[in-house]
């Protein structure tokens, strides 16, 4: 039975996708087998997996809506080496039309259930919003992992992520915690992220992954080859990172 993450964070441009594509292409280095959902109607996971956005048949707004199954509509990224439950646009609509369907929190939860014993890991791609489809992110999940970036900012941004998840915990889903707050685009020479990188220690202690994701060209370009960093220049020091973030990941759900 798979373990399901959201990669979460309501701020926009802060490295969720790139975090899910390449902890998903870590975790089967690792020999994990992985689904990665795309639950942003920008469907930067899916393009960024290799997966064209334009030629979804059925995706994760068919199935959300109910006129597909989880399977009909899971494609295998062979390039990336992962399973994806891919978004366009379509999706948008979904956040309205969710609205009057039964349990519209749960529809994610109850989708990917029956496709759950297929993988070790079932990864989930948030859009940058409190909304509706991240709470069935949220939902689905045995737990959240959170990328930021150390800027002044990022602390109150957080709080609020955290009291989504308190929320969400307490009446939907007891399953839910915080996995962990990954550090990315980490630059040590500016002295404010490392200020920030230890309020985080202090505040989060051992919430805060070890592992620390550095500011990497080569991480972002390569979504436009439509590959994940690990695959594109696995010797990079941005795939590399995340290749020994995917062991972390490992290692944590180990003791859960
Ligand atoms: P959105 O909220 O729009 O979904 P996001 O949180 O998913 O955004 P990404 O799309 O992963 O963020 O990253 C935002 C931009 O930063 C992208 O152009 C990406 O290539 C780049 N980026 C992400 N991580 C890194 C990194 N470690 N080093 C360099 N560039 C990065
Ligand atoms: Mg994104």
């Amino acid at each position: 039975m798979a373990k399901t993450f959201c990669i979460a964070n309501q701020k926009g441009g802060v490295g969720k996708t790139t975090t899910a594509v390449n902890l998903a292409a870590g975790l089967v280095a690792q020999r994990q087998r992985v689904l990665l959902v795309d639950l942003d109607p920008q469907g930067n996971a899916t393009m960024g997996s290799g997966i064209d956005k334009s030629t979804i048949k059925s995706g994760v707004y068919h199935v959300l809506i109910g006129i597909a199954s989880a399977s009909e509509a899971i494609q295998f990224a062979s390039e990336s080496g992962y399973s994806v439950l891919p978004a366009n646009r379509e999706l948008a609509g979904a956040e309205v039309e969710l609205v009057d369907l039964e349990g519209r929190e749960a529809r994610l939860k109850n989708a990917l259930n029956e496709v759950a014993d297929q993988y070790d890991f079932i990864l989930i791609d948030c859009p940058p919003a409190l909304s509706l489809l991240t709470l069935n992110g949220l939902c689905a999940a045995n737990g959240v992992v959170v990328p930021m970036q150390c800027e002044y900012f990022a602390l109150e941004g957080l709080s609020d992520l955290v009291n989504t998840i308190k929320q969400v915990h307490a009446n939907l889903n007891p399953d839910l915690k915080i996995i962990g707050l990954l550090r990315v685009m980490f630059d040590t020479r500016v002295t404010l992220q490392q200020q920030v990188s230890e309020q985080l220690n202090t505040h989060f202690g051992d919430k805060v992954f070890k592992t620390i994701i550095p500011r990497n060209v080569r991480l972002a370009e390569a979504p436009s080859f439509g590959l994940p960093g690990v695959i594109f220049d696995k010797s990079s020091r941005g795939a590399q990172a995340y290749i020994e973030f995917a062991g972390e990941m490992v290692q944590r759900i180990k003791t859960m």
